[in-house]
């Protein structure tokens, strides 16, 4: 049986696909000009693995400024944010993506979506002092890990490309004399391009944002591409600026951290949710895919992704509040909390604790039904169960490992995995 989604995503083709496209496939890069203008597909990828795909989702595109958020993630990854930060900026441009504009003072590239931005991107992966096909080879590696499998550069589109790279090379020049840029601009120039050069196809870039949205794990193959404070900065920095001119009408309208191609491919990431790409190669006049802006509102509108459109976390925290029989028969008081904990939802924990003090000396606290405790929950959760102490109660704190982590718990209050193993000694 065909799956509904992928009839969900049937349908928004077809309706995308009624009437002339506006715009035109672009023309400044000539081997992109052959695309064939009618192509249009789209995939979408969950954080649980599972791809849905519609149209020409497995046609190959060149990914060109697609490149850019997953390049950014590998310098931060190899050179730590801080280091990055200082050579590019994280501020809109409002401007076009080829401008040739710094920050007045810092004479930092406004932001890693721009070429100027993303010239200086490239040349901050790996460590300093490598060859530069050892770059080429880690960014390929790096956008390959992304995708779940062996990418390749279309050499065609990368010569095409040069011979008309007048523009990005004075760029790359301007950023080499304000020390912005760490290689020579040749160099610079030639292995940003060449990461543009990389064919993917829809399916494959939308497994790539949906590891994005998984916290930097490629949710198909289960690898860690790059760590979650570095995925947290690239989706920021996507949302801020990814669209360039179009920034303010992309974040009201669709709401989801993205990054268009001049391929004619487009991909957002809603972080913990899943990963889209969608492909139409005539641009609007922003150099964006005019018929995948298209998809993405329609996608954003009829699934309900925009990421302002958060249901409240505290509703239905707590699953249970009972009593539950402890290894000596005697009854403790059980707080049951489920969904994945976090301030918002712990602080609804502590209130009713606090307001409804428990019925038995005895309380237990047990996150073994929630999808995920962060650092702050697995604290709050540990001072509450340190606090009831204090009180005169005997309270455990019962999580699974891998869910929550004991070194984010006050040192005195351990973890226990089940309630069968409270240890009424403790
Ligand atoms: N390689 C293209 C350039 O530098 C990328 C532009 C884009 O995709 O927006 O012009």
């Amino acid at each position: 049986m065909r799956s509904q989604v992928s009839e969900y995503l049937d349908e928004i083709v077809a309706a995308t696909a009624t009437g002339p496209a506006r715009g035109e496939p672009a023309t400044y890069i000539p081997e992109l000009a052959h695309v064939d203008p009618t192509l249009l597909g789209v995939a979408l990828t969950t954080t649980d693995g599972v791809t849905y795909a519609a149209g020409d989702a497995d046609t190959m595109l060149s990914i060109q400024s697609i490149s850019k958020p997953f390049v950014y993630a590998l310098a931060m990854r190899d050179r730590g944010i801080a280091a990055v930060e200082e050579k590019v900026g994280v501020e809109p441009s409002g401007e076009a993506f080829n401008e040739m504009t710094l920050e007045e003072v810092s004479k930092r590239p406004y932001n890693p979506m721009i070429n100027a931005g993303a010239l200086a991107t490239h040349a901050l992966v790996g460590e300093p002092g490598i060859t530069d096909e050892e770059r080429d080879e880690l960014v390929l590696a790096g956008l390959s890990a992304f995708a779940g499998r062996r990418l390749e550069v279309d050499e065609k589109v990368h010569g095409s490309e040069m011979d008309t790279a007048h523009r990005n090379f004075s760029i790359a020049h301007m950023l080499y004399g304000y020390d912005i840029l760490t290689i020579d601009a040749h160099a610079a120039v030639r292995g940003y391009t060449r990461q543009c050069a990389i064919r993917a196809s829809p399916r494959d870039l939308s497994v790539m944002a949906a590891t994005l949205a998984n916290g930097g794990t490629n949710p198909v193959t289960g690898e860690q591409v790059v760590p979650v404070d570095v995925v947290r900065q690239t989706l920021s920095v996507m949302l801020a600026c990814g669209m360039y001119d179009a920034a303010g009408d992309w974040i009201t309208d669709v709401g989801i951290p993205a990054k268009s191609g001049v391929g004619g491919g487009l991909i957002g990431a809603l972080p913990g949710q899943l990963g889209v790409a969608s492909f139409s190669p005539p641009l609007d006049e922003h150099g964006s895919s005019a018929r995948g802006v298209e998809i993405f509102e329609r996608l954003s509108h009829d699934f309900g992704l925009h990421l302002m459109s958060v249901p409240p976390l505290t509703r239905s925290v707590i699953r249970d509040r009972g009593s539950v029989d402890l290894i000596d028969g005697r009854s403790a008081t059980s707080y049951v909390l489920q969904g994945p904990l976090r301030f918002s939802s712990v602080e609804a924990v502590v209130r009713v604790v606090t307001d409804n003090p428990p019925e038995h000396r005895s309380v237990v606290v047990d996150t073994t039904s929630a999808t995920s405790v962060d650092a702050t929950a697995a604290r709050m959760l540990g001072d509450l169960v340190a606090r009831l102490r204090a009180e005169g109660y005997e309270a455990w704190l019962v999580g699974l490992p891998g869910i929550i982590d004991p070194d984010d718990v006050a040192a005195d209050v351990s973890v226990v995995p089940s309630v069968g193993e409270i240890d009424l000694r403790s």
